[in-house]
């Protein structure tokens, strides 16, 4: 095992990471890290969870040591919360380096974005949306980008999102280097990556060694009238006081709420019907413990990194078994332990084969777990580009 410094890190760097209880790289950061530092493209395949967003923010703080007047690291995430966890681990890690960084999204005023952009940053947190505004009013020039990151990058190569991401990438200086995380990485990314990454190197760590090996998971077949009486049985038999319970829909995340509130647990629900001021507040108070139980949908919980997560549960199944691994990726964060229960009803077993297929391993808790259908791939030695 590699440590920090090993990697290449410098001491201010290796003790925010200390006083932050991390002392040990994590797979994805121990074959990143090095690639990045030699300024290779890079395509990791990586889970949230897997501490990914350190192995880019660590090398990022690094290499922009010396101020400059424009930004020099652009991050772009899918979602607010995205960015907002995103930033967080950029104030944790930089903590005793002088870094000036800002997060853009939408749903809140341009007033102090504006005025950050102005003071001047180093490194940008940007949803596509509001940081093409800002390009459009002149706020943010990317032309001094020298370290570009897609977080999240499945999400944000998707139909909805590529009009607006192209129009940025044509705005970001072409002498950069290009780093891409993604929960999976198929023929269409690395096609569509091909067109503004030079000569990337893949990196993959095995997702059945992130997800299983912390999280216990467990399918339960249900009926849909049901489901209320059983969800608040899990609540109060596994004494849950940190869990998520996922919902299809925006109405259903109400409903769940107003029924566990009828059953007397306090749940908050957030999704996308919620203010984004309104979401922000109930998820601090869910971080302090004010509330045991969230209830969410898929698009408000995205990038939600909460340690204490203990629990999620499934009230509905996702539409994908990406989404299965990103909804149960809430909880077992950072080498912590956590349970997953899904809600499977007898027409959905059908979804239930996909996603073993996806994590490697039955979720029949009666079966022996199975091999991994995938294993991580060598690492070819990597080319030197350029010098940091
Ligand atoms: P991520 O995969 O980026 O969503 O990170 C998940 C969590 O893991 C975050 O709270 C990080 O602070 C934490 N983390 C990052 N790197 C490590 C590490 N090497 N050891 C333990 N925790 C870590």
């Amino acid at each position: 095992m590699t440590n920090f410094i090993e990697l290449g890190l410098s001491k201010p760097c290796v003790l925010a990471l200390a006083q932050a209880g991390i002392t040990e790289p994590t797979e994805i950061q121990e074959k990143s890290i090095p690639l990045i530092f030699e300024g290779r493209d890079v395509m990791a395949s990586a889970q949230t969870g897997s501490g990914k967003t350190a192995a880019y923010a660590l090398p990022v703080i690094e290499c922009l040591e010396q101020p400059d007047v424009k930004p020099r690291a652009l991050v772009l995430v899918p979602t607010r919360e995205l960015a907002l966890q995103v930033m967080d681990q950029f104030t944790r890690f930089s903590k005793h380096c002088s870094l000036r960084a800002v997060t853009l999204y939408g749903g809140t005023g341009y007033e102090t974005q504006t005025r950050a952009l102005k003071r001047g940053v180093d490194v940008i947190v940007a949803t596509p949306g509001r940081l093409y505004d800002h390009i459009e009013r002149k706020n943010c020039d990317l032309s001094h980008i020298e370290i570009f990151v897609l977080d999240e990058a499945d999400r944000l190569l998707d139909m909805g999102f590529m009009p607006q991401v192209r129009r940025i990438i044509a705005k970001v200086s072409k002498e950069r280097q290009t780093l891409m995380f993604s929960a999976t990485i198929d023929a269409r990314i690395e096609r569509i990556a091909g067109d503004f990454m030079e000569d990337p190197i893949t990196v993959r760590v095995n997702p059945t060694q992130v997800e299983p090996k912390e999280i216990a998971q467990e399918v339960m077949y249900v009926t849909e009238f049901s489901k209320d009486a059983l969800l608040a049985k899990l609540i109060a038999e596994h004494n849950m006081n940190s869990a998520i319970v996922f919902t299809r829909t925006r109405r259903r995340a109400s409903w769940v709420t107003d029924r566990l509130k009828d059953a007397g647990i306090k749940a908050e629900e957030i999704h996308s019907d919620i203010s984004q001021s309104q979401r922000e507040r109930t998820l601090e108070k869910f971080r302090d413990a004010k509330f045991p139980i969230l209830v969410a949908t898929d698009v408000a919980a995205r990038g939600l990194d909460i340690p204490a997560i203990s629990h999620v549960i499934n009230y509905d199944l996702p539409d994908s078994p990406d989404d299965y691994v990103h909804r149960i990726g809430r909880t077992g964060r950072a080498g912590r332990t956590g349970v997953a229960f899904s809600f499977v009803s007898d027409e959905q077993r059908h979804m239930v084969r996909d996603i073993e297929k996806r994590i490697g391993k039955s979720l029949d808790p009666t079966a022996e777990a199975k091999k991994p259908v995938t294993s991580a791939p060598r690492l070819s030695k990597p080319r030197r580009r350029r010098v940091m």
